[in-house]
């Protein structure tokens, strides 16, 4: 069989479109990474506001209560002295009064600002940890983006050569259509678009072709031309086989594949498919691509 030109270029242009279409799922996927780290950074630095404004709040209370303890504690000091001058039993009851209502008013106070006091020094040294917390992200953040963009860079750099690359495997052998069609075949089918066909079977799909298809292609191969599964679209080429392998492949010795079975088991039902009519209902059907 003569070589066909068109086909040993595609061969060659699926290697490197692989090798392309693998890096642009990297491309894909590397910031995935980077902005997980971001988003984590920014609850972080919410939650660092949030305990900033409790902590601004409570030294404020804090402050406050300051205030009213030193004013407690002046009226009881004042009650006190003023007790000694008092003249009548009815002065010294109603003084008397006055200064047990401002102990009792000094204590609470008192004890209000400790536990307040207490509250902020806490919140100042969680403040102080969640700030480090935040620093520490931040830095990894900036070295995750600093490492994805030298990746990213250099992943384009690659992809530009395979392009080229691809370009001057497709010289003029493939046209601008086929060119454009074949990559988009690739890319839809996992990296795989042009197949072999082993006796009626193409190895893509996996289905039987029909025999006069199977001429034909041989004939059109034979002509440097190409044709298409029509079951999953793929480009294929009939690959010839020795000739006891080969009956593996042909309809009649298929014994052993049920109907719509993606692989060719070698045990199981005697089933086989009506291989002369294409059934468009089946699963990845032609696709124009
Ligand atoms: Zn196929």
């Amino acid at each position: 069989m003569a070589d066909n030109e068109k086909l040993e270029c595609l061969k060659r242009l699926q290697e490197v479109l692989q090798e392309k279409f693998s890096l642009e799922q990297q491309v894909e996927s590397l910031p995935a990474d980077l902005r997980k780290e971001e988003s984590l950074l920014r609850t972080m630095e919410r939650e660092y506001d949030d305990l900033s404004a409790l902590s601004e709040a409570t030294v404020n209370e804090a402050k406050s209560l300051s205030i009213r303890y030193e004013d407690a504690f002046q009226l009881r000091t004042g009650y006190e002295k003023q007790m000694e001058f008092l003249s009548t039993q009815r002065e010294y009851e109603a003084l008397s009064k006055q200064l047990e209502d401002a102990k009792v008013q000094e204590q609470t106070l008192l004890k209000q600002r400790n536990s307040k006091n207490k509250e902020a020094e806490r919140l100042k040294t969680e403040l102080a940890a969640k700030e480090g917390e935040v620093e520490a992200q931040k830095a990894k953040v900036e070295e995750e983006k600093a490492k994805v963009d030298s990746e990213l860079s250099g992943i384009g750099e690659k992809i530009a050569e395979l392009d080229a690359q691809c370009l001057e495997i497709k010289g003029s052998t493939i046209s601008d259509e086929l060119y454009s069609k074949f990559c988009n075949i690739v890319r839809k089918k996992s990296g795989v678009g042009i197949v072999p066909v082993h006796g009626q079977v193409c190895m893509g799909c996996d289905r039987v072709l029909p025999v006069q298809f199977v001429i034909d292609l041989r004939l059109k191969q034979e002509n440097n031309e190409i044709d298409y599964c029509p079951y999953c679209s793929r480009i294929i080429w009939y690959e010839q086989l020795d000739p006891e392998t080969e009956k593996n492949y042909i309809f009649e010795q298929l014994e052993s594949r049920g109907a719509g079975s993606e692989s060719r088991a070698s045990s199981g039902e005697e089933k086989v498919q009506d291989s002369d009519t294409y059934d468009e209902s089946m699963e990845g059907g032609f696709e124009d691509f």
